[in-house]
């Protein structure tokens, strides 16, 4: 394993950042390519001077000519907010990306993991939600350029597996929260802990009374490595995601709580096609990896405080 040459695209991002860290800790020649639409050359300073680690701006909808034995494909905005500022790119992101890195990885004989979505489901009918279900998708929807977009990418995935005998692996990945994640994002997460810290009123949609079930980080990077390391008739896809599922307005009051804010609750209109409930069924994750997150949401949610604390003061010094 070690000294082989692994490929992250959207490396420089929340969730990218993490795992390069991780693969260059394991010992692994890791390649961070990034266009840094909300991805920060920041989130990965601190690989910048490890001879192991390298940083490239490339935008994955052009192709790319490089040696790889693994390819991580995670370059996509994952926040409604960003992802909707420009749809018909990131359409283009998960099509043209997925092809780009399906491509790269059938010239360099490369595996390749895919990082996929719970809203392939979309607002599913099917609770918790099982690999099996194919899911309750708006296709012309404000969303459908994410949801339609992973789609399709799951699509190209599975015949590139099909009709190129190529290496894959699918993972859905369910909302995932922590440390780096940007301020402005726009994700439920990191909105709260920073109006709460801020004292500014909590932008809570609709009635609070959807349901999400929120992943800390390091325990989706665990997830995703291992499913990298997984045998290759082990394509997925695999549900990766903590099945303890939270009302929206209960993440509010926990994150007042743990902050100690004096914030209100802003009720704001529900977006178009939010869906009303979401949890992952992660037995296939147990069974062919063995995983489960091992981080409770007040944890998790400590350490995200604390990483927006320690930011929010440093940039208003
Ligand atoms: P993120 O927005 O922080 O990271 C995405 C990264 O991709 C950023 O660094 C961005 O600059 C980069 N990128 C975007 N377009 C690109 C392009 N054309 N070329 C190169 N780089 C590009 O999001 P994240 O939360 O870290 O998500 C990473 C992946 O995991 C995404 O594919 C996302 O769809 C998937 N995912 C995340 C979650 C979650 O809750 N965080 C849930 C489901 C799926
Ligand atoms: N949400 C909210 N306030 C915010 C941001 C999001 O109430 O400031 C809600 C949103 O409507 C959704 C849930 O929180 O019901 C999760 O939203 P997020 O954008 O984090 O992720 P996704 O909808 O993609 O699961």
């Amino acid at each position: 394993m070690k000294d082989e040459r692994v490929l992250v695209t959207g490396g420089a991002g929340f969730i990218g950042s993490h795992l390069c860290e991780r693969l260059v800790a394991d010992g692994y020649e890791v390649l961070c390519i990034d266009n840094f639409f909300t991805g920060r050359r920041g989130n990965v300073a601190g690989l910048l001077t490890d001879p192991r680690f390298e940083l490239l701006r490339h935008d994955v909808t052009l192709p790319l000519h490089i040696e790889t034995d693994r390819i991580f494909n995670l370059a996509c905005p994952a926040s409604p907010i960003q992802y909707q500022l420009d749809p018909v790119q990131t359409t283009k992101v998960n099509v043209l990306g997925s092809i780009n890195m399906l491509d790269l990885a059938k010239r360099a004989n490369a595996r390749i993991l895919q990082t996929s979505t719970s809203e392939v489901y979309g607002d599913p009918d099917v609770h918790p939600q099982t690999e099996d279900y194919w899911g309750n998708v708006n296709p012309i929807g404000p969303r459908s350029c994410y949801d339609e977009g992973k789609r399709c990418a799951e699509t190209l995935f599975f015949d590139y597996w099909r009709q190129h005998g190529l290496e894959i692996k699918v993972a859905r990945i369910f909302n995932t929260y922590g440390p780096r994640m940007l301020p402005n994002d726009g994700r439920v997460v990191s909105n709260f802990i920073v109006q709460a810290l801020r004292g500014e009123p909590l932008t809570l949609y609709g009635d609070g009374e959807q349901t999400r079930s929120f992943c800390y980080v390091g325990d989706m990077v665990e997830g995703i490595v291992q499913l990298m390391d997984t045998s290759a008739d082990c394509t997925g896809p695999i549900n990766l995601g903590n099945p303890t599922e939270c009302t929206i307005v209960d993440l509010a009051r926990n994150i007042l709580d743990f902050t100690g804010s004096r914030s209100k609750i802003d009720f704001r209109p529900l977006p178009i096609d939010d869906p009303r409930r979401r949890s992952p069924d992660i037995n296939l994750a147990h069974q062919k990896l063995g995983w489960e997150p091992a981080t409770s949401l007040r944890d998790g949610l400590a350490l995200s405080i604390a990483y927006f604390d320690d930011l929010l003061s440093s940039t208003s010094e």
